[in-house]
C-alpha cells in the first residue's frame, strides 16, 4: 500500500527526524465578512494530490526534504485568546525542538499567536507581511483581537514589519502605519532590497493570499481587486530565499468560497514554493 494521501505532498517525515513541522489551524471565527477559512488547510493537503513535490522554478523536490505535516489543531469554538494561546504554545514547542514551523490558515488573527512564540525566543524579530489589507486596527468591532487588527497587535509585541502589495484599510490605519511599520503600497518593489538589508535577521513570513488579485484567487474572505499575479507573488516567495526565516504562515484560503476549486490550487502552490525555499 501506498503512504497516506492526508499529508501535504511528500510531507511524511516522523516528528523527530523532521527539519520542518507543517500544521493547519482551522479557525476564521473572527472573519467579519465571507467565513470559511477554517477549512483552508484541509482543502490544501487534499487537492495537493494534483500537485507535483518538484518545483521546476527551484529545482528543489519536496521528497529531498524531512518535512512533519502535524496536521490540523484541535481548537475550542469561538473565543480567540484560548486559541492564540493554544498556537503560541505548538509553535514554541516546535522552536525549541530546532525545527522551522510553517502554519496554514486559517484566518489572519492566527498570526498573533505564531509571532508571540517567535518574538519570545528572537527579540531582534522582522515580519514581512503580504496582504491586500494593512491589518493596522487598533480594534474592530469593538474588539483588538481580530483578522484587521493582526499586525497592530504584532507590532505592539515589539516587531519591526515591512508590508507589501497592501491597497485596503482604513485611513487611520495609513496614518498610524506611517510612523510605525513600513507600507510598499500595491506591489512588491523594493523587496529584492529589503532582502539585502536584513541578512542577519532573523524573520517571520506571513502571506495572506488575498495579496492576489481575486481573478486568480478568489477564494477568500475579503476579495480585494487590483491585486498581484500569481506570477509576481511566485517571483516575492523566491526573493526571500537566503533570508534567516524562523518560521512562516499561509493564510486566508477559504476553499468553499470558489467552486472551481483553483485558489485552492494556487494556496497549495505556494505552500510547496515556500516549503522549498525556507526547507533545510
Ligand atoms: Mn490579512
Ligand atoms: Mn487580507
Amino acid at each position: 500500500m501506498k503512504a497516506s494521501l492526508d499529508a501535504f505532498l511528500a510531507c511524511e517525515a516522523g516528528y523527530d527526524e523532521a527539519n520542518t513541522v507543517l500544521f493547519g489551524v482551522p479557525y476564521d471565527s473572527t472573519t467579519s465578512f465571507r467565513p470559511g477559512a477554517r477549512f483552508g488547510p484541509k482543502a490544501i493537503r487534499s487537492e495537493s494530490f494534483g500537485l507535483e513535490s518538484y518545483s521546476p522554478y527551484q529545482d528543489r523536490d519536496l521528497v529531498d526534504y524531512k518535512i512533519f505535516d502535524g496536521g490540523d489543531l484541535e481548537l475550542p469554538f469561538g473565543d480567540p485568546v484560548p486559541v492564540l494561546a493554544q498556537i503560541e504554545e505548538t509553535i514554541g514547542e516546535i522552536l525549541d525542538d530546532g525545527k522551522l514551523p510553517a502554519m496554514l490558515g486559517g484566518e489572519h488573527l492566527i498570526t498573533l499567536g505564531a509571532v508571540r512564540a517567535v518574538k519570545k525566543r528572537y527579540p531582534d524579530l522582522v515580519i514581512l507581511h503580504f496582504d491586500a489589507h494593512a491589518d493596522l486596527r487598533a480594534e474592530y468591532l469593538g474588539s483588538q483581537l481580530t483578522h484587521a487588527g493582526v499586525m497592530r497587535q504584532c507590532y505592539g509585541l515589539g516587531a519591526e514589519i515591512f508590508q507589501f502589495g497592501i491597497r485596503s484599510g482604513d485611513r487611520e490605519e495609513f496614518v498610524w502605519g506611517r510612523d510605525h511599520v513600513t507600507t510598499r503600497m500595491f506591489d512588491f518593489e523594493g523587496l529584492q532590497k529589503l532582502v539585502k538589508k536584513l541578512a542577519g535577521r532573523k524573520v517571520y513570513v506571513s502571506l495572506d493570499l488575498d495579496v492576489l488579485d481575486p481573478s486568480v484567487f478568489p477564494g477568500t474572505g475579503t476579495p480585494e481587486p487590483g491585486g498581484v499575479s500569481f506570477q509576481a507573488l511566485l517571483d516575492a516567495c523566491l526573493a526571500l530565499r537566503g533570508l534567516d526565516v524562523v518560521g512562516f504562515d499561509v493564510v486566508e484560503l477559504a476553499p468553499m468560497l470558489d467552486a472551481s476549486g483553483v485558489s485552492t490550487a494556487v494556496a497549495g502552490k505556494v505552500v510547496r514554493e515556500l516549503l522549498l525555499a525556507f526547507c533545510k
